[in-house]
This record gives C-alpha cells, structure tokens and sequence, in this order.
C-alpha cells in the first residue's frame, strides 16, 4: 500500500487534522516566540480549489474561518455548507459589478483596494440590512501589476472607507512577495504593521492587520498579524483543474 510520507492517502479525516494541529503548533509557537503569548490569531483556511467536502472537514474539526478568491467557486461551496455557520472571508481580486454578491455571502472582505469598490460594498451591505467587517489591500511593496491600493494613496482610501455605513472597517491585508529567508519575509510585514500604526495615531480605530500564508505565517506573527490566510498547509496542494 502506497502512503506519502505522513499522510495516508485513504484516510481524509485524519489527514485534515494532523494538518490543522500542525498549523495551529506554530501559529502558537510564533506567539509565544514573539513574546505575545495569549493573544489570539484567526487562522482561515484558505479553501480555493478545495471542494465542500475538504471545507467540511476542517470545519468538523472546529475551525470556523475560511478564505475565498473567486465569487463564482466560492458561492455553491457557501451555499453546501450554510448549516455550518461558518465566517467567510473574501481574500481575492473584486470586480466592482460582483460587490453586491460578495456582501451577501461574505462576513470579511480583505482585498478592498479602491473607493468604487469600498462604495459598492457599503451600498450593498446597507440594502442587506447588514454590516461587513473590511480591510484595505496595500501593495507594500508598491509592485507593477500587483493589486492594493500603493501606500501613498492609502490614507485618502482609509479615510473614505471609514464614512461608509454598512462596512465596519477594521484593517490592512497584504500578499507580499514570497521570500525564502525570515528577514526578507518580515520586511513587508513591518511595514504594512507601519502602516497601520501611522494611521491609527492620525485617529483611526483599526485592530486587525491581514498577513501571512502557509510559508511565511511565522514572519507575520512577528510582525503583528492578527490573521492569517492559510491554504496549503491545511488543504495540500491546489488542484486548478477541478477548479468548479
Ligand atoms: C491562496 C491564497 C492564500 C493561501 O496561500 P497558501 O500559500 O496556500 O497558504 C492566502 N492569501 C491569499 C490572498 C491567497 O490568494
């Protein structure tokens, strides 16, 4: 019988968790090694490509979080696995004609990155009666072609963000540059953490700073994320293929 290393290929359920306590050892480790032991850290589970049973079976296990890149992926798997009642983020690329879709279905939307979008969302949320929990997408590292809005146009975009009822703004997200080494993975953390420093002391109340996947969470909790966006590490290997 073929098994790959430490994990079974017949056995999903334990597979899942082995994967989760993994995860969890080290988000804890980098706490207490950032000597923020006791503060708490929302691990999504970044589920593209995974179908509705890989999501359930994470959720089985306790983990409520989960993260989602394409409104048109995301919607069945949502629509499978409402009795659950989990908390979903949105954490990809908005079309601004797919906000009123994406406040509907979505808890948290990470990657707000420009007013248009930012007024969608609110204008949608107002409609639905709710309010969404939003953070701004920087570009840190102020790459071509890169989505989040560049660090000099981010106040006047927290500003605007900030007055629009429905949305409750709360933060910062970043996907920067993968870095093989710890010094250059923390770079761009610090300064998003910056970032967000220098707009609270300008009198924003902001609490949450979105950063760090599977390779690099340690990086992040080091520099103060209060959410991490994690998909190999719980889920194996995306399958584009099966996407939908
Ligand atoms: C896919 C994705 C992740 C998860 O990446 P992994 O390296 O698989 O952990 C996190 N954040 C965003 C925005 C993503 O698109």
């Amino acid at each position: 019988m073929a098994t790959s290393r430490s994990e079974p290929v017949d056995d999903p359920a334990g597979t899942a968790a082995g994967r989760l306590a993994e995860v969890q050892r080290r988000i804890e480790r980098a706490l207490r090694s950032a000597g923020r032991a006791g503060e708490k850290v929302t691990l999504i589970a970044v589920s593209k490509t995974h179908d509705a049973d890989a999501v359930g079976r994470l959720a089985a296990l306790g983990q409520v979080d989960f993260g989602e890149n394409y409104l048109q992926e995301a919607t069945a798997k949502i629509r499978e696995l409402a009795d659950a009642k989990l908390t979903w983020h949105f954490i990809g690329r908005i079309q601004s004609n797919k906000c009123a879709d994406i406040a509907r279905l979505f808890d948290v939307v990470h990657s707000v990155d420009r007013a248009k979008v930012a007024r969608k969302l609110g204008e949608a949320a107002r409609a639905l009666g709710r309010t969404i929990d939003v953070m701004v997408q920087v570009n840190v590292q102020a790459e071509r072609g890169k989505s989040g809005v560049a660090p000099r146009e981010l106040p006047a975009l927290i500003e605007e963000t900030a007055a629009i009822a429905g949305l409750r703004l709360r933060g910062l997200m970043a996907i920067p540059e993968s870095a093989a080494d710890f010094e250059s993975q923390r770079r761009p953390f610090a300064e998003l953490r910056r970032l967000l420093q220098e707009l609270r002391q300008a009198g924003i109340a902001l609490d949450s700073l979105s950063m760090g996947m599977s390779a690099d969470l340690e990086a992040a909790i080091t520099e103060g994320a209060t959410h991490v966006r994690v998909g190999t590490a719980l889920f194996g290997p995306r399958n584009y293929d099966h996407k939908n």
